[in-house]
């Protein structure tokens, strides 16, 4: 019985303000081989957000307009300091982790599911973090 937790962090760059990014590559080679458990992918910022979708390219641009249309981009309180509250809002709707269940090494994904970087601040560099906990069987 193994207990202990594996954690791997990679960096993506973006390219645009708001744009959808496919990290499923990134984050199944972050899994180490042979893992059962639970991934925690986390983004570690406060404009820029994950979620699991469909990685296709008209999707994707539409739910980049849907975020522009649903949230304002100017007229709130936090623009007064730095102006992107906007993004803050966005990446606060969508969060800013993934759980998913991962067997011998791979994720545990539907067919059309992949792991999507929402960037809502762009272009940046951002960092993701990726923790495999083990499932712990009680089975002596
Ligand atoms: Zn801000």
């Amino acid at each position: 019985m193994q207990h202990s937790q594996a954690q791997t962090r990679f960096e993506i760059s973006t390219n645009n303000r708001l744009s959808v990014r496919d990290i499923t590559e990134q984050v199944c080679d972050a899994i180490p081989d042979e893992a059962t458990g639970i991934a925690t992918v986390f983004i570690e910022h406060t404009t820029a957000a994950v979620t699991v979708n469909e990685a296709e390219n008209r999707l994707q641009n539409d739910f980049e307009t849907a975020l522009d249309e649903l949230i304002d981009n100017t007229g709130w309180q936090h623009d007064e300091l730095d102006g992107n509250a906007d993004s803050h809002i966005r990446a606060m709707l969508i969060g800013a982790s993934a759980t998913i269940p991962v067997t011998d090494g791979r994720l545990t994904t539907g067919t059309w599911q992949s792991v999507l970087l929402i960037e809502c601040d762009g272009p940046r560099t951002r960092t993701v973090s990726v923790t495999v906990t083990p499932t712990v069987s009680n089975r002596n």
